[in-house]
């Protein structure tokens, strides 16, 4: 075995493995070559999820008929003039085009501005033709057909062709939303065409063009800055979250990056104020002198490293906390551990007994006194009357909490959201949406043996607005949605219409179901099987069907409920992991009091 140095052609390929993944890096490099070259107008062209063809077009400054055997060889670039701490351009590292024509067919034919003609140059498998004379107008059109067929290992690891253009979709939104004054357009024969319009100088209008009309008067408006990093966007409204973190847009230096920490403090500058289990909504752009930021750090330029990601995390969790602190009716949820402090009881609090009159103590425990206003001149010697508990329904007259229940009996219902219940040995505290989504769950996958589930006819069919990609993923999922009892079908561009839901949900909000399937499928991988792919759209569905927090529920629905419960293996947590009841003893009531 001796060393040497590798062809060209396999050094390509080799790097190729790194800056060409998908289909949808290929559309992402030629995207910010566009956009680099100062293109107004793009347009993006896929078949067969982009494997047989991806054809990008632009009007940008188009390159010199002399220069175009340099843009297809490795290193080299028009761009990078100033070092790699002050990167004004997307691309940089001048390996996208040779990558490509490593690994497919490449065509770059451009005409540069104010030349006389256009001219084309031919790349294949890593082999160069001749540049000469074309046809074109202006600009550049880049076409890269069979995608990795001088790598086959690569194929095998792509997905559907369905799969590989709804991601091709995502990067271009992606990238669209942080250039809102150049117009994109997104066809071919993979999907309906969509059209972003140019909107130069509203960013938000660009970013409800992608993210959904309704995100305008959902959302925040962000301008914070703390030592030379600026943080601008939109952040939306906690109760506009979604099912998943796929509305999440991170922008550094107009570069759109994934990169953990970003959205790690993301998920913290909202953690008062979301339910764990859902995602927030959220455009943020980041602007910083490009020497304080590392963009080179993978191929792919999708990574970043801050010098000082401290201070960047600072100001994101300090300006979304501040943003939401300040807008959001309800205030910020104190957590546990709050909570178990102020079982500590009356230490923290003035004593009822010895107040001067007059003087309203405040009343800092968790648990108020019975009464409204403390006893004052009689001190404690006055009792509060006797707790009396609410009637229950006569069936259950004869079942005293010994009877057996292991939830107990309830005993009422606190903030339209809990109900409390005795045991013979303990105190039960029940989150009643968490628990009927669980029960719901545990139904429609039991019901599935039985298929197809039972669904109700909506007199008028409700047409549910939502962006291209996710009427593209709920279509495809049409026969598993089915099953469940719903049915929906695609009404023009950009809609579909729900013609049937499943019965066992009662009425819901379509809407709002219907929009979180389309997260639940986005996040599901293709590989996934589908016994694993109905769960989730069972678990998706339960939580629309349950009884939200917020309903008062009667005697005989909380009895109910709970007996439920105990009839459902499984009950104890809800579908995203959490209690659906806890338990105090009542030997623990007992010491906490300090009676024993
Ligand atoms: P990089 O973008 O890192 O420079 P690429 O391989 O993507 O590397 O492109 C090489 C060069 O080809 C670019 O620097 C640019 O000069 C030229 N080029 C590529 N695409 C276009 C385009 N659409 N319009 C104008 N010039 C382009
Ligand atoms: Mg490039």
């Amino acid at each position: 075995m001796s060393i040497r140095l590798l062809d060209q052609t396999l050094i390509d390929q080799i790097a190729a493995g790194e800056v060409v993944e998908r289909p949808a890096s290929v559309v992402k490099e030629l995207v910010e070559n566009a956009l680099d070259a100062g293109a107004t107008r793009i347009e993006i062209a896929t078949s067969g999820g982009g494997k047989a063809l991806i054809r990008v077009t632009d009007d940008g400054i188009g390159i010199a008929a002399e220069e175009l055997a340099l843009a297809v060889r490795r290193h080299c670039t028009s761009k990078l003039e100033n070092g790699l701490f002050a990167i004004d351009t997307l691309g940089f590292r001048g390996e996208a085009l040779p990558s490509i024509g490593s690994v497919a067919h490449l065509s770059l034919r451009s005409r540069r501005r104010g030349a006389d003609g256009a001219h084309e140059i031919r790349v294949s498998g890593g082999v160069t033709e001749p540049v000469r004379p074309a046809a074109l107008g202006d600009g550049t059109v880049v076409e890269v057909r069979e995608l990795f067929h001088a790598v086959p290992a690569r194929l095998k690891f792509l997905k559907s062709d369905r799969a590989e253009a709804s991601a091709v979709t995502e990067i271009v939104r992606r990238i669209a939303i942080a250039f809102p004054h150049v117009r994109f357009e997104l066809a071919g024969e993979d999907r309906s065409a969509t059209i972003l319009t140019a909107t130069p100088g509203e960013p938000l209008v660009r970013m409800a063009a992608i993210l959904g009309e309704n995100f305008a008067e959902n959302a925040l408006a962000l301008d914070a800055e703390r030592e030379g990093v600026r943080l601008t966007g939109y952040a939306g409204l906690p109760a506009f979250s979604r099912g998943n973190a796929l509305h999440q847009f991170v922008y550094v230096n107009g570069r759109p990056v994934r990169d953990r920490q970003l959205h790690a403090a993301l998920r913290a500058g909202y953690q008062d104020a979301m339910a764990r289990d859902r995602h927030p909504v959220a455009v943020l752009f980041l602007e910083l002198d490009g020497r304080d930021v590392d963009v080179n750090v993978h191929p792919a330029k999708a990574d970043v490293r801050f010098r000082d990601p401290g201070l960047v995390r600072g100001l994101l969790v300090g300006a979304l906390r501040q943003t939401l602190a300040a807008n959001t009716v309800r205030p910020a949820t104190t957590g546990a551990s709050g909570l178990m402090a102020r079982f500590r009881g009356p230490v923290a609090q003035p004593g009822y007994a010895n107040n001067a009159p007059g003087h309203e103590p405040v009343a800092q425990s968790f648990f108020r006194p019975l009464d409204a206003h403390p006893p004052r001149s009689q001190g404690l010697a006055e009792a509060p009357a006797a707790y009396v508990p609410p009637p229950i329904a006569p069936d259950l007259m004869d079942g005293s909490p010994a009877a057996g229940f292991a939830l107990g009996l309830p005993r009422s219902q606190i903030d339209k959201a809990f109900i409390v219940a005795e045991t013979i040995d303990s105190l039960v505290i029940v989150d009643q949406h968490a628990a009927h989504e669980r029960l719901v769950y545990e139904a429609l996958k039991a019901g599935l043996a039985a298929r197809p589930l039972a669904s109700q006819l909506l007199l008028i069919p409700e047409i549910v607005d939502l962006p291209e990609i996710d009427c593209e993923r709920l279509c495809a999922a049409g026969p598993t949605l089915e099953r469940f009892g719903l049915k929906l079908e695609r009404f023009g561009p950009g809609a579909v219409a729900v013609r049937e839901t499943p019965a066992m949900l009662g009425s819901v909000d379509t809407r709002a179901l219907v929009a979180d399937l389309a997260d639940e499928l986005a996040d599901m991988g293709t590989a996934d099987g589908l016994e694993t792919r109905l769960h989730h759209v069972a678990a998706t569905m339960a939580c629309h069907g349950s009884v939200r927090s917020g309903r008062a529920l009667r005697q005989e629905e909380m009895a109910a409920l709970l007996r439920q419960m105990e009839a459902t293996p499984g009950s104890g947590t809800c579908n995203h992991g959490r209690p659906t009841f806890i338990e105090l003893k009542k030997s623990d009531l007992e010491a906490m009091f300090g009676r024993r």
